[in-house]
């Protein structure tokens, strides 16, 4: 599947997928599991509902005092049911108990006489309309009980899946680990952020981006973020503290075959790094290096900041996502039409940034105009990269594509 020495796109993430072995999980409490894989099934501690309650405010009832032709007329059972601490007694016959959504049904009653449908009169509880048994009452463990899995082995413990633990007692959970990353821009032209470039200079802009992105994928920095330039006992010094602090070192820079790019030399020559791949058939993002020592992964992307934050995106991210245990950590792909022609490369995979906008029941992608490798401005409001496989001639409007979205 390589061509021209180059592998293709398409065969990229399937080939680093097979040599992802998943961190060690760890038990943790549902809290430190937060933006965790769920790694073996999460069993309920107790049933859910927990108790016998009302369904909606209004009337604790016996149904069967509230069968045949009505109004029915009920005294009313002293003290009340609304959610709270506590049980009320039980409901002798012909009795009504105030109870509100969520109070605990009291022992005898059955059934909810809705608020609507009843009236109190000097004492008495009305209730105009017959009630079925079991009308308004959410049963005890309904939806799950105890032992049962409240959670299957995979789910993301996003905020619903932890609700949904805390509400079925779970304690702990067996979550996987994500992987520390360290971060090292090269470049000599490279000034800070902050900094006002002077002649020849630019602003490192990779490494506050991938910063920033791995801290919005993972819940934590980096552990190690530097910038260095383009000197070749300085690059291999970064490299090996790089390497000895995370599980993912991402470079960016320095990685294709300019005099001055020392990243694969030194990871190869001097700190142990045994390639999988260089260099694939896209645009862009065609230097792209990918490496292992030992058990580490080594993501070498182009210093071209469109091509760091595509491969961001179709790469490292989904690394980190397959070594935290993710079952499906490939980008989510989805069907496009697109609003405007797109021309193919004969041999390369090409991936455009677009707006996506639902229009007649279908999602329409609008390639953005400004989509040099060099050029960020437009990616920066884009929802995705529409993939434009190698070919001939151009796609039309309307065409259907596949697109990935953007991490946000
Ligand atoms: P390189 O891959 O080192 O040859 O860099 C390719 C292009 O990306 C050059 O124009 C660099 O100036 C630019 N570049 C490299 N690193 C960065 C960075 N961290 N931030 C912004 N631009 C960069
Ligand atoms: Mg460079």
């Amino acid at each position: 599947m390589a061509r021209d020495g180059m592998l293709a796109f398409e065969v990229v993430w399937p080939t680093i997928a097979a040599q992802v072995t998943p961190l060690p999980g760890a038990d943790l409490p549902l809290d430190g599991a937060a933006g965790r894989w769920l790694l073996r099934p999460a069993v309920a501690a107790w049933d859910l509902p927990r108790f016998d309650a009302a369904a909606m405010d209004g009337f604790a009832v016996r149904a069967a005092d509230c069968t045949g032709a009505g109004p029915f007329r009920l005294a009313l059972a002293p003290g009340d049911a609304y959610a709270a601490p506590g049980e009320p007694g039980a409901l002798p016959p012909g009795h009504a108990l105030p109870i509100g959504t969520g109070g605990v049904l009291p022992d005898g009653a059955d059934a909810i006489a809705i608020r609507e449908v009843t009236r109190v009169e000097e004492g008495a509880v009305v209730v105009e309309r017959p009630v079925e048994p079991g009308a308004h009452v959410r049963r005890r463990g309904e939806e799950l009980r105890a032992g049962d899995v409240v959670l299957e082995a995979g789910v993301r413990l996003g905020p619903r899946a932890l609700a949904a633990a805390a509400a079925a007692g779970v304690r702990k959970v067996s979550a996987g680990t994500w992987p520390r990353v360290a971060i090292v821009s090269t470049g000599s032209e490279l000034v800070e952020p902050e900094a006002t470039p002077g002649a020849g200079q630019i602003v490192d802009t990779n490494r506050p981006f991938l910063e920033r992105s791995v801290a919005c994928a993972t819940g934590a920095p980096p552990a190690l973020s530097l910038h260095v330039g383009d000197d070749r006992e300085a690059v291999e010094t970064a490299l090996r503290e790089a390497l000895g602090s995370a599980e993912v070192l991402v470079v960016t820079g320095g990685v294709s075959v300019g005099d001055r790019d020392y990243v694969r030399g030194v990871l190869e020559q001097a700190l142990g790094a045994e390639p999988l791949f260089w260099r694939v058939a896209q645009k862009p993002g065609k230097p792209l290096y990918v490496a292992r020592a030992g058990a580490r992964w080594i993501v070498g992307l182009p210093g071209n900041p469109a091509a760091v934050i595509v491969h961001f995106n179709v790469v490292v991210a989904p690394l980190l996502r397959a070594l935290a245990g993710a079952p499906e950590p490939a980008p989510r792909r989805l069907p496009v039409r697109i609003a405007a022609p797109l021309h193919r490369d004969r041999r390369r995979t090409l991936l455009r940034w677009a707006t996506l906008h639902a229009e007649d029941g279908a999602l329409r992608a609008r390639p953005l105009a400004r989509s040099g490798s060099h050029m960020i401005s437009d990616l920066a409001r884009a929802d995705v990269l529409v993939i434009v496989p190698p070919g001939d001639g151009a796609f039309a409007p309307g065409d259907t594509l596949e697109a990935i979205s953007l991490e946000r």
